[in-house]
């Protein structure tokens, strides 16, 4: 689905050997590179291009590399492209100034081709990766076009759009007719293939600007940004019309499949917002029910009879209501699908972080459940279990499998891996709560840990759980860079000894009687290899 188009990198470094140097790297990795001898150009490209990632240097006259990332983040356009600064200065306290900025990543020149190209690489992989889970987040699974989460984006970005630079946006809301009895007669199978046909025929006759998307149900909604009343209408008719003529048949037979559509319009006034543009096009397509189904109806020309007609409001809203959360479970679940087949990807990258991510799951939720949290925190420690490992991806398998002696870089890398599972999922917009737990599973409650060295009750509950599940399934584990593994005892006896300073006391106290009530089936892992070997 998606088209893969060259990637960009925007050098900013008022030297002019570096850029040249750091243009020929990129242009070896099949990179396009920008270039920019001072930050103002930079910034003013950045904005532009939209590069995806920026080469910063620090030391620049005028405006520096610091200040020229704090302007970076400030602006909407640019604030989500990755820095990784490249300086000559070495101090620590510029590491952290630069990552606390919010750049991705500091290399220290000079610098080494390779390492440059790796750490630009992981950056990309990233990117990609936050990609693809948009786009499948974004897409609703059984026609493949927009789900209604992003469908709510974009009403809500031309609405606004239309707001500040006038103009009007169109949506119009079609509902099949009689759905049910297709359903009913031909089953529930043959009914999902009518759905995607009418989706793709939607989709096909509209113009590139115009989104398509689906409601839910055997609804189908569609934003037409700049479409005055009149043409909007016309346009809904023949739309209506195709679908109506279109050689509708199931198992060979013909069928009549047709629509009824509603159509409302934001023309600049300010009181309308997207969610009351959608309830005036749902209540015109209520009156085009009543006027005998496949026909068009707009909501500014509805009769004050068909006005009246329209369910009460609060019954309405009541209705809406309902729907909105169900719909917003099942994009969830449907995140999660997607999710766990990342995992799996994982997976087959190192098959032992497949039970591992399975593993600390239970451990995870079974000491919760001791502590007497809230449901809704037990749910996201299930969520957050889940996908705590996803930022492994970005860590190369020479570094992630290595038994000893990690350099400060390799170390660095592997610590980021809270970071990017975070990073990652952060686009997809409904795991909040979720990834503050994953950025925080390798803080010690002495504050010791990382990556933000957080003490004691200042880590959240969640991360603190999900730490002690996480290494007693480490250590009761085969790893494929280490095969030693011990007993359920020893490793409570290790974690017991870590309680107070790796981990919190209240929460090995807790895994301790959640462990005396499974004992008969933890550790899981060597469980899992008991019947792997019995097979
Ligand atoms: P009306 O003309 O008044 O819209 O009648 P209708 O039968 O289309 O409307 P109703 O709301 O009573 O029924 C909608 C049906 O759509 C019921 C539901 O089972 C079906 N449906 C909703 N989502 C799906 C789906 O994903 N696949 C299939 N096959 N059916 C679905
Ligand atoms: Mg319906
Ligand atoms: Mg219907």
């Amino acid at each position: 689905m998606t088209t893969r188009r060259q990637r960009k990198v925007l050098v900013i470094d008022d030297s002019q050997p570096n850029l040249v140097l750091l243009k020929a790297h990129l242009n070896s990795m099949g990179l396009i590179a920008l270039l920019a001898d001072n930050a103002k150009d930079g910034i003013a490209i950045a904005a532009e291009q939209k590069p995806d990632i920026i080469l910063l240097d620090v030391m620049m006259p005028e405006i520096d590399g610091f200040e020229t990332c704090r302007r970076l983040k400030a602006d909407v356009r640019t604030s989500s492209i990755p820095v990784i600064f490249v300086s000559a200065r070495d101090q620590s306290e510029d590491k952290i100034g630069g990552l606390k900025l919010g750049a991705v990543d500091y290399v220290t020149k000079p610098f080494n081709k390779g390492e440059l190209q790796a750490r630009v690489g992981i950056v990309l992989q990233m990117t990609e990766l936050q990609e693809r889970l948009l786009l499948l987040a974004n897409t609703d699974e059984l026609t493949g076009l927009s789900n209604r989460r992003h469908f709510f984006e974009i009403l809500e970005r031309e609405v606004l759009g239309a707001k500040i630079r006038g103009g009007s946006v169109a949506v119009m809301m079609f509902d099949v007719d009689h759905f049910k009895n297709v359903n009913d007669s031909y089953g529930h199978l043959s009914g999902d293939r009518i759905l995607q046909q009418v989706g793709k025929i939607l989709n096909e006759n509209i113009y590139p600007l115009d989104l398509a998307a689906r409601y839910g149900g055997e609804e189908f909604v569609i934003v037409m940004p700049g479409m005055p009343a009149e043409i909007a209408t016309q346009r809904a008719e023949k739309l209506c019309s195709i679908v109506d003529k279109n050689n509708w048949e199931i198992a060979s037979q013909p069928i009549s499949i047709t629509c009824s559509v509603g159509v409302a319009i934001f023309d600049g006034d300010d009181s309308t917002d997207p969610y009351e543009l959608i309830k005036r096009a749902d209540d015109a397509l209520y009156a085009a029910k009543h006027r005998g189904r496949n026909c068009v109806v707009s909501y500014d020309k509805l009769s004050q009879q068909e006005r009246e007609m329209v369910p009460h409001q609060d019954e309405d809203f009541r209705e809406l209501q309902t729907k909105i959360s169900s719909l917003a479970l099942q994009i969830r679940e449907q995140t999660m699908g997607i999710i766990s087949a990342f995992t799996k990807a994982i997976a087959a990258k190192d098959p032992y972080l497949a039970g591992h991510v399975e593993n600390v799951k239970v451990y995870s939720v079974a000491i919760a459940k001791q502590m007497g949290v809230s449901e809704s925190l037990v749910g996201q420690l299930w969520t957050a279990a889940m996908l705590h490992d996803l930022g492994k991806i970005i860590i190369p398998n020479h570094i992630l499998h290595k038994t000893s002696g990690l350099t400060d870089d390799e170390r660095r890398i592997i610590q980021r891996h809270p970071i990017a599972s975070a990073d990652i999922l952060a686009p997809i917009g409904i795991f909040g709560q979720e990834i503050v737990i994953i950025r925080h599973h390798h803080e010690n409650f002495d504050g010791t840990g990382y990556p933000n060295g957080l003490v004691g009750k200042n880590i959240p509950i969640g991360s603190r759980i999900l730490a002690v599940a996480n290494s007693f399934d480490s250590i009761t584990s085969v790893k494929p860079w280490n095969s030693e593994i011990k007993s359920a005892e020893d490793a409570i006896g290790e974690i017991v000894s870590l309680a107070g300073s790796q981990f919190d006391p209240e929460v090995v106290e807790a895994f301790k009687k959640a462990y005396a009530e499974n004992h008969s089936l933890w550790p899981l892992a060597q469980k899992h290899q008991v019947e792997c070997v019995a097979q």
